[in-house]
């Protein structure tokens, strides 16, 4: 058989050329008040929305605030209408209505507003040689010696039994004490500094210390006395309250800018509220469409999108169900339409080249910080297993609409083939037979307490996710 004859390479075209580079270059001086401006709002954000709780409600106090009703509260559905639903507290899918009917398809934003941490166990408050700890249980993969010896915040809700819900948040102002996890002085570290990397700090040493003056007049635990008082009065629950409730312990204190260039940004819970933040910006800024715009925001997706609050639950279909009867357009059949002909774009994290760790890295293929919107066309591990792949004819079509509006974006993996990997929500939602692809922002040190973003990708990926919800 013949080989086909080589015709030399033409050089590349401005706009492919442009792509490719840092988004920085091509930055007007109002685009870059722009990235700034963005850059702010989301600092704010994750510094705000520690919780997936605190996500949805502050995505619900800005979607009121530009006309979103709540899809329960309304009879009929209008081409135009903007509207949400709530799972749970934990979850919410907003909708902006599209003159089509809904079963030729919608456009959809997916993200995950959990994020790793150390939850407070249900029987958690203990005294050690007169300290007060709290035991916990850590929440998605974290290197838990990362999360020692840093200043922590308890965010949460306290379920009473009389029907009424405390929500908590102390370590955040400025006035508020915080709280933490002490790991070894280096001076009697020997043994410990021989241990594997993962045993270093093991899950059950997560003790959050919380107290240690002991309550005048008490024989056993008085430590535990004083604090257990302290809580009753200061935030007026009993120990037993704990039983029912759901408190997590994130990092205190609010993102930042971070580089001497103010490039970047510094903050907790990155992963995935990057991706969370920008495509629920990119859905406020529609407010007519063709087919019915949507932004999905889920919990659990750090251990699986499982239960009734993951992406696995049925709450979505459910709620597509519910508009489509609300529009008069409802049949089983036509739900089933109306999932199988939407187009995602499904975001999460992904790993940005990190000069300090080359070697995990494959540089083609790898991301690079502002060098906008990442692209996994398959996520997975070891053979690409557990991952959605994205179909070419998907990708293509996303390529033009990206290149027609001169959003910066690249196609990567997540680290070198062998590695390891994860996984996201894209496999869930191929299940309908949507076309779907793996997109967002990546980042360095993913899961660790303090997270690291470009600017740069946060407005492209808010961009992108705009065109794609006009274009596509
Ligand atoms: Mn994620
Ligand atoms: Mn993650």
């Amino acid at each position: 058989m013949a080989t086909k004859k080589s015709t030399p390479a033409k050089p590349a075209k401005k706009a492919d050329d442009k792509k490719k580079k840092n988004a920085w270059l091509k930055y007007s001086a109002a685009q870059l008040k722009a990235v700034d401006k963005l850059a702010d709002e989301y600092k704010e954000f994750i510094s705000k929305c520690k919780t997936e709780r605190e996500c949805v409600a502050e995505i619900v106090r800005q979607a009121k605030a530009l006309g979103y009703k709540d899809l329960d509260s309304v009879k009929k559905v209008k081409t135009g209408d903007k509207l949400y639903s709530v799972n749970m507290g934990k979850a919410i899918a907003l909708f902006v209505v599209g003159s089509e009917p809904l079963e030729k398809g919608m456009k959809l934003l997916g993200a995950h507003i959990d994020s790793p941490r150390i939850d407070i166990k249900q029987n958690p408050v203990y005294e050690d040689k007169e300290l007060c700890l709290l035991d916990t249980h850590y929440y998605g993969g974290i290197k838990k010696y990362q999360w020692v010896t840093i200043p922590l915040a308890i965010h949460g809700v306290v379920c009473r039994k009389d029907g009424t819900t405390l929500n908590i948040v102390i370590g955040e102002d400025d006035k508020d004490p915080v709280i933490g996890i002490s790991d070894l002085l280096i001076h009697l570290s020997q043994d410990q500094l021989k241990k594997d990397g993962a045993k270093v700090i093991e899950g059950e040493d997560l003790n959050i210390l919380v107290g240690s003056i002991p309550l005048k007049d008490t024989e056993k635990d008085a430590v535990k006395a004083n604090v257990l008082k302290l809580i009753k009065d200061k935030y007026g629950f009993e120990e037993e309250d704990f039983l029912s409730a759901e408190l997590e312990v994130v990092p205190a204190g609010r993102a930042r800018d971070f580089g001497l260039d103010r490039s970047m940004v510094y903050g907790y819970g990155q992963d995935d509220r990057i991706c969370a933040f920008t495509s629920a910006k990119a859905l406020f800024n529609i407010t007519s469409v063709d087919r019915t715009a949507v932004c999905i925001l889920v919990d659990k997706e750090e251990i699986g999108s499982v239960g009734a609050t993951g992406m696995t639950s049925v709450f979505f279909e459910n709620a597509v169900a519910e508009l489509m009867d609300k529009r008069g357009e409802y049949s089983e059949l036509k739900v089933r339409r109306a999932l199988a002909n939407s187009h995602m774009l499904s975001s999460d994290v992904s790993a940005a080249f990190d000069p300090n760790f080359p070697s995990v890295m494959e540089p083609k293929n790898a991301a690079y910080l502002g060098h906008g919107m990442s692209f996994n066309k398959f996520t997975g591990s070891r053979g690409k297993s557990g991952s959605n792949d994205a179909n070419p004819e998907f990708i293509a079509k996303i390529r033009a609409i990206l290149d027609k509006n001169d959003v910066s974006y690249q196609f990567c993996e997540l680290g070198k083939v062998d590695q390891g990997g994860g996984g996201t929500i894209a496999y869930i939602m191929a299940k309908y037979n949507m076309e779907v692809i793996d997109s967002g922002v990546a980042l360095h040190n993913m899961h660790a307490p303090w997270e690291l973003s470009s600017k740069a990708d946060i407005y492209e990926a808010e961009r992108g996710y705009e065109v794609f919800l006009k274009e596509i």
